[in-house]
């Protein structure tokens, strides 16, 4: 099936760079998950650094964020300890706050709020009532101010959520011969694996190789529902210092997830209750360090097995066993990628109570399950390890593309509908991972940006010219 010639990003990005234009690199982790998107989102964006990194101050400075630091855990500003550089002037270390709204910093008195002395720079996205606003500290040091731009992240967030029926280039797309089809899914797939490795190492940059893999890991075993939850939960703990003490980790994370509910658990067996015991040894010592925060978990909609819980239990045996996991994924990167292998070491991430508990109050499962199963690990393929392990390792490329995948999630079965609804033996062009990437990549492209239900999409016309 995967005989290209072709087999580069290249011609897909020269196609979605005519029609779309070479600024706009979007894929879908840089998505907003709600329109709006909420102050955690942001957040939480910010600190990924996919907004960048370098800025120009609302008095027209330029300013680059050295260090990002550290997502504050108590009250007071946002970020601490980051080090910021304005103009040509020496770094400046101090705190980082973001508002939804510039005047936020006058309504919820930060000015006026000695815990917001040491703030250097205010982030904000929005101005609503106009006017001029000097961000200032209760000692009269006037601040400078960032607009963050959301266009950055999303060319057009229209919230518009694209019919599950034939589009317009599904006719263009039929009329063509298999192996253009190939060629264009395998562009595709590369330019995406291109921009998921690009935001990875940008991370990395940021935070470190370790903290960047625990963060993507977070956010892949948060599926599509809770991926904002857990990506946060390992932003505001991060793996250095989990790792720095190791008998406490797994009670943070279930304590800052919000799982140690007493209440919720006076009628749990004596297992739970054993269990329990033992994060709320730990979660009661620290808990005052930490601001509770609502983190937004999604419940519903998901498999009992993919319960925010057991998906904090996974992030908490990854902790664990990451010097394992992370050392396997390197070495793999430099030598030939051994992709069963890697599996393997992933299903081997288990747990005592978590393999037969679906919930924390649920009754013991009658059969042991997986933290990580076979299509969690798939999933870490496709959005961690080979964008990863590709760039240094050419030959994985093959791999990738012989990784085969189910139509599991509703998103990718729309792409497959819109865009190759029309042909008889779409099953020879969607039944593999690196083929669902690419349909994928054209969706978000041009279906989720369409308002015209097809008719001003520019897809199909460049298509006739591939
Ligand atoms: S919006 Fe464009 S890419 Fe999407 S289905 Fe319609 S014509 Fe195809």
């Amino acid at each position: 099936m995967k005989s290209v010639t072709y087999n580069d990003a290249e011609l897909y990005r020269r196609l979605r760079a005519e029609v779309l234009g070479d600024t706009r690199l979007r894929e879908e982790g840089e998505m907003f998950l709600s329109l709006p998107p909420s102050e955690l989102e942001l957040q939480s964006r910010w600190f990924a650094g996919d907004f960048g990194r370098d800025f120009v101050t609302t008095c027209g400075q330029p300013v680059r964020i050295v260090q990002f630091g550290h997502w504050n855990h108590s009250a007071g500003p946002d970020f601490t300890d980051a080090v910021v550089l304005l103009g040509n002037g020496e770094p400046v270390r101090g705190s980082i706050e973001l508002d939804t709204n510039l005047r936020d910093w006058e309504h919820h008195g930060h000015g006026e709020n000695r815990a917001y002395r040491n703030v250097v720079l205010h982030l904000f996205i929005d101005h609503h009532g106009g006017g001029q606003f000097f961000t200032r500290t209760d000692d009269h040091v006037q601040v400078p101010q960032v607009q963050l731009d959301l266009s950055t992240l999303s060319a057009r967030p229209t919230g518009i959520v694209p019919e599950a029926r034939s589009g317009r280039c599904s006719a263009p797309l039929q009329e063509m011969a298999a192996s253009k089809i190939n060629e264009l899914l395998t562009s595709a797939a590369r330019f995406r694996l291109k921009t998921k490795g690009r935001r990875l190492r940008r991370i990395a940059e940021i935070h470190g190789e370790s903290e960047m893999l625990y963060q993507a890991f977070a956010e892949a075993f948060g599926y599509r529902r809770n991926r904002l939850p857990m990506t946060v939960l390992a932003q505001r703990l991060p793996l250095s210092g989990l790792r720095a003490h190791p008998d406490t980790g797994e009670a943070l994370l279930f304590g800052l997830a919000g799982f140690l509910e007493t209440r919720v658990f006076e009628d749990a067996s004596d297992e739970t209750r054993s269990y329990l015991r033992g994060l709320w040894e730990t979660w009661w010592k620290h808990r005052a360090e930490f601001q509770g925060i609502d983190l937004g978990w999604r419940f519903s909609g998901s498999r009992p097995v993919n319960h925010p819980q057991r998906r904090v239990a996974a992030l908490a045996c990854l902790v664990r066993e990451s010097q394992r996991v992370f050392r396997h994924l390197w070495e793999s990167a430099a030598a030939s990628f051994d992709r069963k292998a890697f599996v393997k070491v992933l299903g081997s991430l288990g747990h005592t109570y978590w393999d037969n508990h679906y919930t924390l109050t649920s009754k013991q499962a009658a059969r042991p399950m997986a933290l990580v199963g076979g299509t969690r690990s798939k999933e870490i393929l496709a959005n961690i390890a080979y964008p990863l392990v590709v760039p240094h390792n050419e030959a994985a490329w093959d791999g990738y593309c012989a990784l085969r995948g189910t139509l599991e999630n509703e998103k990718s079965r729309r792409a497959v509908i819109r865009l190759m609804g029309r042909r008889p033996d779409a099953a020879e062009f969607t039944g593999f991972v690196y083929q669902q990437q690419a349909l994928l990549q054209v969706y978000d492209d041009f279906c989720m940006d369409d308002e015209s239900d097809c008719d001003d999409c520019l897809f199909p016309e460049q298509l006739r010219t591939w």
